[in-house]
């Protein structure tokens, strides 16, 4: 079959699952990975005739496709901040917002940071997007990151060196710790924060195949990860150091009000860019 007639084919497969923008960006993307060609090659490479192997290499991805299983497992790599990152089950697939965060991390450091090296702990980094997204662009940074999950934490640590930085990668449950042993300028984190009774809202994509334990808290205590870190944070953060969090959406209000009940100061609560309450920055001292 040729490069071209396959790719009607596997609109044909697609389409009754996935919209047409979502169809071709899976295409180009397998396209890249399977064949090292850029969309832009895909005109001249159009007659090329696709060889069993590569034929059968499509069509498992079609497969799991109609399963459902997101594209980024599938190819195993993902893009954030512009950085390369392995994926698999064992950690969430970096989310745009998530990238907003580090935007406005990176934002407030060069404008308000003096200290140096800059200290930064990330909460539960999963692939280790954040950490590895701060260290690569804040050159005098001392970066560690803890998780729960040893297989998250070896993935972040090939993403890490993958990208050529250095991250200090720990195996730590955070609701057992009591003290972080050491003084941060900034502590990030992008904790579970899904209700529930949010899970009728979730892509099949993502509630079959992505990590539950990165994903899901109790409806009885949504913000437990906040309240603990918080608390933590209390006793770790330097004078004059920053907290940021990832956020759910419709608990803005409420988890901007534990920091304010805990003291914490400059409690500033940010939307994404799809308009929703995504993100919170705090200092303590
Ligand atoms: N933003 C993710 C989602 O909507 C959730 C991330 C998280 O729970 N920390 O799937």
């Amino acid at each position: 079959m040729l490069l071209k007639e396959y790719r009607d084919y596997f609109r044909k497969e697609l389409l009754p699952i996935y919209d047409e923008q979502e169809v071709d960006s899976f295409f180009y993307l397998i396209l890249e990975k399977l064949h090292r060609l850029k969309r832009i090659d895909l005109a001249l490479a159009a007659e090329t005739l696709l060889e069993e192997t590569k034929l059968s290499e499509w069509n498992a991805i079609i497969s799991e496709l109609q399963k459902q299983k997101p594209i980024q497992y599938l190819l195993g790599e993902t893009e954030f901040y512009g950085l390369p990152f392995l994926v698999n089950e064992n950690v969430l697939i970096p989310r745009p917002e998530t990238e907003e965060l580090v935007e406005l991390i990176l934002s407030n450091v060069f404008k308000v940071m003096e200290s140096n090296p800059i200290t930064i702990l990330d909460i539960g980094t999963g692939s280790g997007c954040i950490s590895i997204a701060l260290a690569k662009n804040i050159s005098a940074s001392a970066v560690h990151a803890i998780d729960v999950s040893e297989a998250a934490l070896a993935t972040a640590r090939r993403n890490a060196e993958n990208n050529q930085v250095k991250v200090n990668f720990l195996l730590k449950n955070i609701l057992e710790t009591e003290d972080l042993e050491q003084q941060f300028d900034i502590i990030v984190s992008n904790p579970p924060y899904v209700r529930n009774l949010e899970k009728t809202e979730i892509k099949p994509n993502v509630l079959a195949h992505e990590p539950h334990l990165a994903l899901f808290v109790d409806d009885e205590d949504a913000l437990i990860f906040y309240r603990k870190i918080a608390q933590l944070a209390q006793k770790n953060l330097k004078p004059n150091g920053w907290l940021y969090f990832e956020i759910n959406q419709y608990l803005g209000k409420e988890t901007a009000q534990l920091l304010k009940d805990l003291g914490f100061q400059q409690v500033t609560l940010l939307k994404d860019i799809y308009g929703n309450d995504r993100m919170l920055s705090a200092t303590y001292s």
